[in-house]
């Protein structure tokens, strides 16, 4: 009633006056052929690809795949963005399958109490976790485990020991599944079910192929490869969708006709694998520069074309390193053009005009020369590892003051730093939404109070977070003390309240 009485008001749960429709719409002329949606990934040649799925593509992937039996009793949680593949599973295995779909808004994923929360009070019964999320929010997620008829994680190498954590815990999922695919070949197409405990020291298979689903490891000759022999995975069957959009060279490069189906297509991947003795696949990494960074595909190339193209710039290697285990980073490597000193702030900010922020190196090195192997090929392991000249910093002034100081030692350990200046910014240093969600617990630990994600986003610099943090702690101390005169009110009999407050006024 507070709304403008001009703005229409459409109910979407109530009834329509004509009465609830009784049969499915039926749009005219619509195939399984249809294009259903198209999803961008990054592109070696600087441009990001988009993939074209059709509706068969979706619903032969959905309804009958054999890796998970949803029913109309299950609950399936939203949590990935509808950019990325994972999202399609989620969204239609609830709606075709007459489940309910809870959406999870980004606000409440990216802090993983809330989250557990959510799952709980939801009844969620079905989830799809990147790698990256799982590893990071097991511990807090814990409780949720013993409610989940399924958890399926993947897009990206399972850790072990993460794993044989959730299996040492007190709550399990009824089945814990590895999901394993590129979005050219709709979601997953292989998956394989942990239900024995994993060796810490061995790798997670990738499993078999789900229904309508064949996998082939092929040599450079286009040979099937024998058991346990290296091999490229090549997906056949009804997943493979229909190419790249406006790209007819590179979709005829990638996707090929199935020497061993005629009339069938199969799309080469790039991952190498290798069959084990149970018929399970096991996943041995990229033949080329494609990377995963906390379930974001990208290709290298992608990047270094954009910093190429920079003022300044007249060669560009980008490589994703780990020098802290666990911790992969993108490292930008480059000549600079005579007279040219690109600084990394300045080549952030133009890389940030045309890339996604997950992709933004987290240092860039300027060598005189690449350093190259005997037989004169650019020599990616001999890159030195970046130092704080590298980082994108902003100025050289020290934390001041305890908290600084004690929030600078967090920093420095969190980015895997020697020092950081006062001035410097959490996420230009290479600080992540993930790396900020343990800033969190690490700010809880040391200084006893909360500070929020959005918080920490606001205030991005050393100098505006030490701030925030004693700001809240003022606060609690202001709180501890309201709360303590409460207590104290709320001890006090009403004839000594009243004489208290009569006091009061008299004075
Ligand atoms: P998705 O979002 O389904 O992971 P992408 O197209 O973003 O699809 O990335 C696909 C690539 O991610 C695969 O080609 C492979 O390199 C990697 N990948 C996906 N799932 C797994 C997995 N379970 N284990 C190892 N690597 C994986």
């Amino acid at each position: 009633q507070t709304l403008n009485a001009t703005q229409p008001v459409v109910l979407t749960d109530a009834e329509p006056e004509d009465g609830a429709a009784e049969h499915n719409p039926d749009p005219q002329g619509l195939t399984p052929e249809h294009l259903a949606y198209v999803i961008y990934t990054s592109g070696s040649t600087g441009k990001p690809k988009g993939v074209m799925v059709e509706h068969r593509n979706v619903s032969q992937f959905i309804l009958n795949n054999q890796a998970a039996d949803i029913s109309a009793q299950d609950c399936i949680a939203h949590c990935a963005n509808i950019a990325f593949d994972a999202s399609v599973w989620e969204i239609w295995s609830a709606l075709l399958n007459g489940a309910r779909l809870c959406i999870i808004t980004p606000s409440t994923l990216q802090d993983p109490r809330q989250l557990r929360d959510v799952l709980l009070r939801e009844k969620v019964s079905v989830m799809w976790l990147t790698v990256g999320l799982f590893n990071e929010y097991l511990e807090v997620l814990k409780p949720v485990f013993g409610q989940l008829r399924y958890l399926l994680t993947g897009g990206d190498v399972l850790d072990p020991v993460k794993i044989s954590r959730l299996q040492q815990s007190a709550q399990q999922p009824e089945r814990l599944i590895n999901g394993y695919g590129p979005t050219e070949t709709t979601t997953f197409v292989t998956t394989y079910t942990i239900d024995s405990a994993v060796n810490r020291n061995r790798s997670i298979p990738i499993g078999k192929p789900i229904a309508n689903t064949q996998v082939y490891l092929l040599d450079e000759h286009g040979q099937p490869v024998p058991l346990g022999i290296c091999g490229e995975i090549h997906i056949a069957g009804e997943s493979v969708t229909r190419g790249y959009l406006n790209r007819p060279e590179l979709t005829a490069e990638r996707f090929l006709p199935d020497p061993f189906t005629p009339g069938q297509r199969m799309y080469r991947t790039g991952d190498l694998g290798r069959w084990l003795p149970d018929g399970n696949i096991e996943f041995l990494g990229r033949n080329d520069f494609q990377v995963k960074l906390r379930g974001f595909r990208i290709e290298l190339g992608e990047i270094e074309a954009c910093l190429a193209a920079c003022d300044g710039v007249h060669d560009a290697v980008v490589i994703a390193r780990e020098d802290t285990p666990g911790d992969k980073r993108l490292v930008a490597y480059l000549l600079a053009e005579p007279g040219h000193t690109p600084e990394p702030a300045w080549l952030r900010q133009r890389l940030a005009q045309s890339l996604a922020e997950y992709m933004l190196p987290a240092a860039f090195v300027t060598l005189e020369n690449f350093p190259l192997t005997l037989n004169g090929k650019l020599d990616r392991q001999a890159l030195p590892a970046p130092d704080r000249a590298a980082a994108v910093t902003r100025g050289d002034d020290a934390p001041v003051g305890e908290v600084e100081k004690t929030l600078a030692a967090i920093w420095c350990e969190l980015l895997g730093l020697s020092q950081v200046g006062r001035h410097d910014n959490f996420f230009e240093l290479g600080g992540h939404s993930l790396m900020a969600v343990q800033l969190i617990s690490r700010i809880q630990g040391e200084f006893f109070i909360d500070v929020s994600i959005s918080t920490l986003f606001l205030s991005p610099t050393l100098l505006e977070q030490a701030d925030a943090i004693f700001s809240a702690q003022i606060d609690a101390i202001a709180g501890d003390e309201i709360a303590a005169i409460q207590h104290e009110l709320d001890e006090m009999l009403p004839e000594e309240l009243a004489k208290m407050i009569s006091e009061g006024h008299n004075e």
